[in-house]
């Protein structure tokens, strides 16, 4: 664990470049930024980033910075002008923190002599005075040889790189679910059966550890294809109503395309009218979407075996297994049977 110490924080004139150093110790690998000053601003800033960009990145502000330096029991780092060449040490940190946290810290204006005498490396990046905000991007890149760039944060807004113009992709939370509903027409009984459906899938995703934000949106938005049809192609609907939204995460389109039943096979899927198009559910959440609408018909939660009559006397066999299936599969991932989630 990378810790980032940002000492001599003054609210009045470093909110900017504080916020740039606690941005740029998250982008590049740290795991938390801790602020001798306490800043509540500083703190909802840098929250409400990870919040819509994800990652485990935490602050904290209003601690006594050389009583945490001493305290700290990893490898203590200070990046000053003065100290030794980065080339010169940053391997040694690196094998020396194999199994030991590390703190890096980063000053605002003239730093107290204390904490050079308290730092295991004091380490230069160049000679010249630079930024905290370049000296900290520079530390961690070498320390983590770049790695760190293609690090996946899983966060609910995601940046697709494009060559010109800006294009994010969102997983929707739970009041914009209900606007995209409300916008596609979508009526109270659509509503409460993908509340109550949205419901058994966060505690199946909490079991499995599968991403919540992710199961969330896509149970909420599994049938948003019925303000259009109800027949078997809703779920394909739902998928054009969310692409046309423009800016809809297509992990999330995929849940709500494939969530009928246990999935479609594509021989299946032509027969029925949906093209020679795949429609099993891949990713764990999928599958946790697609099996927690099978355990709901509206709002009246269905025990496993009901459902897989109701499939059998369709003389739906292939469907019916398909689901029961799916439900072992949950329940081993889960470590308990489905039907005894309440
Ligand atoms: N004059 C201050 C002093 O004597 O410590 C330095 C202030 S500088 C604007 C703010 C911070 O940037 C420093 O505390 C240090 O952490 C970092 N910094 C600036 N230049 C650096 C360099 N060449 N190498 C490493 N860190 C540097």
């Amino acid at each position: 664990m990378i810790t980032v110490l940002r000492i001599n924080h003054r609210p009045y004139r470093d909110k900017r470049i504080t916020t740039h150093v606690a941005l740029t110790a998250r982008a590049l690998g740290a795991d938390a930024i801790v602020v001798d000053t306490e800043d509540g601003e500083l703190k909802d800033a840098v929250n409400s980033v990870t919040h819509n960009f994800g990652g485990g990145f935490s602050i904290e502000t209003g601690k006594n910075p050389i009583k945490f330096l001493k305290s700290f029991s990893g490898i203590k780092v200070h990046l000053t002008m003065y100290g030794i060449p980065v080339d010169e040490c940053v391997q040694e940190i690196r094998e020396k923190s194999l199994n030991r946290d590390v703190v890096v810290v980063v000053g605002a204006s003239k730093v107290p002599f204390e904490f050079y005498e308290q730092s295991d490396y004091n380490v230069s990046i160049s000679s010249q005075p630079i930024s905290e905000v370049s000296a900290l991007a520079i530390f961690l890149d070498r320390y983590f040889q770049g790695s760190e760039l293609s690090r996946e944060f899983g966060g609910r807004m995601r940046v697709v790189p494009t060559a010109r113009g800006k294009m994010v992709k969102i997983i929707p939370d739970e009041r914009e679910c209900l606007n995209i509903l409300h916008r596609a027409g979508a009526d109270e009984r659509i509503i409460s059966h993908c509340e109550a459906v949205e419901a058994l899938a966060v505690k199946m995703a909490e079991l499995a550890h599968a991403d919540l934000d992710l199961v969330r949106a896509g149970a909420l938005l599994h049938d948003i294809g019925r303000t259009r049809t109800n027949g078997i192609e809703h779920a394909l609907q739902g998928a054009k109503i969310l692409t046309e939204v423009g800016n809809i995460d297509e992990r999330v389109i995929l849940i709500v395309e494939r969530h009928t039943g246990a999935g479609i096979p594509a021989d299946e899927a032509e027969k029925l009218g949906l093209g020679l198009k795949d429609f099993i559910p891949v990713t764990l959440e999928e599958k946790i979407v697609a099996h927690a609408d099978n355990l709901y018909s509206g709002t009246t939660r269905t025990p496993l075996a009901e459902v897989v009559g109701r499939y059998r006397k369709k003389g739906l066999e292939k469907a019916a297994e398909r689901i029961l299936n799916l439900h072992r599969e949950l329940s081993a991932i889960c470590g308990v049977d489905i039907d005894s989630i309440l």
